[in-house]
């Protein structure tokens, strides 16, 4: 019922986040494509953006300038701008009269000097036909603008046309891409730095590749399959494309993975309440056997009290009536009245010492005590029962003198009692209890054996649970507070001893405690 009451609100919930859990998935998996796209475009976008402003800047070449018959106008200009990126700088002039000269100048404006036949002239005069087509028409334009011609694609150019005060085209000045400057150094640090904004989880797992030489068909195609995204260059660059690939994890893994790591939390944080739930049905359980033991236990105590003071009456009476005159008689009830209010004194000792443990006052004065002699004392207090009951006691030491154990006298007392009210109460046929006194590292050890029913050895750790008493099984009829041996193993593990017990079902029990001698302690 209670494992309902829980199960089913649980499986609700784990059932709404499996739901959730698979929508998150599937838009993780497009969030990442989206990053990955928009990676891809800046690396991109910011490789034109390097090209057109040089173009604005480098190849703004003034008019008068391309007129002077001398190259150092122009050397000037070209080797006032950025070099980065560009193999060459050159200008072209469309002379009306004459072959139009063309000029070249390194990256750092130096003039020089190219064949008419070199492979970047052609490309030079490529790049300009369209604007001298123009010129020779006469024509005008309204503005400048940079146009890429990649025909040679070993010398790609970028050319823009110069203008007279009309507008008409007097000539173009260009450059030469320096290729290996944007594969080595351009590109490899752009991509570096637009990596560092990616999201954490997709950093370190995307694989950026350049692909090259592309036909239209592959620039055309630029694919988007599975977790990779391809995007062609744009302005410079037209035949290439950059494909980007989430390669530790792709965006499915990603998600797979969250999904897998939330399933697991929640499996666990179940487990944990179902735990959770298991103790304190368990811890009810307990305080219901608790509460139904001190039910018992008072109608023990009461029983237990009744009997002795019912028989020390009667007794009395019979003693004070004067009806027993047989001096014989008068010594046996005088007997057992000594020995019914020994066990009384014992029972109401257990009483206010069980109280006082369970309210932290128990203390005990400690001091040097001879264990053999508290052991042979005890024997003496309990020889009327011992002789009513008919049992034989026997008491064994080993024939060198122990030494004494660092005790509490009283509760040394208490402790063999205890033991020994238990094995006269709890004997069958053959009535012998044998106490035997042994030397061990550090202690010095007492047990007390009886021939009784024994114990069942599940029962023999719980025996020494306060109020516990075994009910069923080797059933007695001897009636008990429950308290005994809860009593013996606090006061002997506040003496920093230990109490065993060795039985085995209808041959009787041993109960061994081991008392720390003096420094040990
Ligand atoms: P009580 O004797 O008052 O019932 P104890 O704490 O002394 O309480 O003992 C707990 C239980 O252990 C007893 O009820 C009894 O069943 C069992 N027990 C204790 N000593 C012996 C023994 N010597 N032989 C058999 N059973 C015993």
């Amino acid at each position: 019922m209670a494992a309902a009451a829980v199960a089913v609100p649980l499986a609700i919930l784990l059932g709404l986040q499996l739901h959730a859990l698979v929508q998150l998935q599937e838009t993780a998996t497009a969030t990442q494509r989206t990053a990955l796209r928009a990676y891809t475009k800046a690396v991109l976008r910011g490789l034109e953006d390097f090209y057109r402003a040089k173009a604005r800047a480098a190849l703004a070449v003034p008019a008068q300038s391309l007129r002077d018959p001398s190259p150092e106008p122009l050397a000037a200009h070209f080797a006032a701008q950025d070099g980065d990126g560009v193999r060459l700088f050159f200008a072209l002039a469309f002379d009306a009269g004459g072959p139009a000269p063309l000029r070249f100048f390194a990256a750092d404006g130096r003039a020089l000097a190219l064949p008419e036949a070199a492979p970047e002239a052609r490309a030079a005069r490529v790049a300009a036909a369209p604007w001298q087509l123009v010129a020779e028409e006469g024509g005008r334009l309204e503005a400048a603008s940079s146009v890429v011609s990649e025909q040679l694609p070993a010398h790609r150019v970028i050319a823009r046309p110069i203008l007279d005060a009309d507008g008409r085209p007097i000539g173009v000045a260009g450059l030469v891409i320096d290729e290996a400057f944007v594969r080595e150094r351009y590109l490899p640090a752009a991509i570096d730095a637009e990596r560092a904004r990616l999201p954490e989880p997709l950093r370190a797992g995307v694989e950026t590749e350049v692909r090259t030489g592309l036909d239209d068909a592959g620039r055309g195609a630029a694919a988007e399959a599975g977790d990779e995204v391809e995007l062609p260059f744009r302005f410079v660059f037209s035949d290439w494309a950059l494909a980007v690939r989430g390669r530790l994890m792709s965006a499915e893994a990603w998600a797979r993975r969250s999904l897998r790591i939330n399933l697991g939390l929640s499996l666990l944080m179940t487990a944990m309440l179902l735990a959770a739930l298991g103790l304190a049905l368990r811890s009810a359980a307990r305080a219901t056997q608790l509460s139904q033991m001190k039910t018992e236990f008072v109608s023990n105590v009461s029983h237990e009290l009744r009997t002795p003071l019912a028989s020390i009456r009667v007794f009395g009476e019979f003693l004070r009536l004067g009806r027993v005159t047989d001096p014989e008689k008068v010594r046996e009830y005088g007997e057992y009245i000594e020995a019914e209010s020994g066990r009384l004194t014992q029972l109401v000792n257990n009483l206010l010492d069980f109280s006082r443990i369970d309210s932290g006052r128990r203390s005990f004065r400690f001091e040097d005590v001879d264990l053999a002699r508290a052991a042979a004392e005890t024997l003496q207090a309990l020889d009327v029962r011992l002789r009513q009951g008919g049992f034989r006691a026997s008491l064994r030491a080993p024939d060198e003198p122990l030494p004494p154990i660092w005790a509490d006298r009283a509760a040394v007392g208490q402790v063999l009692t205890n033991l020994l009210d238990n094995a006269l109460k709890y004997s069958g046929a053959p009535r012998e209890v044998e106490i035997e006194l042994a030397r061990e590292a550090g202690c010095v050890a007492i047990s007390v054996s009886d021939r009784g029913p024994g114990i069942d050895p599940a029962e023999q750790e719980r025996i020494f649970e306060r109020f516990y008493r075994i009910g069923s099984g080797l059933v007695h009829d001897a009636k008990g507070s429950g308290l005994g041996l809860a009593i013996v193993r606090h006061v002997v593990e506040a003496h920093g001893g230990s109490v065993s017990v060795r039985s085995r079902p209808g041959e009787g029990s041993t109960f061994t405690v081991r008392w720390p001698i003096h420094g040990a302690a």
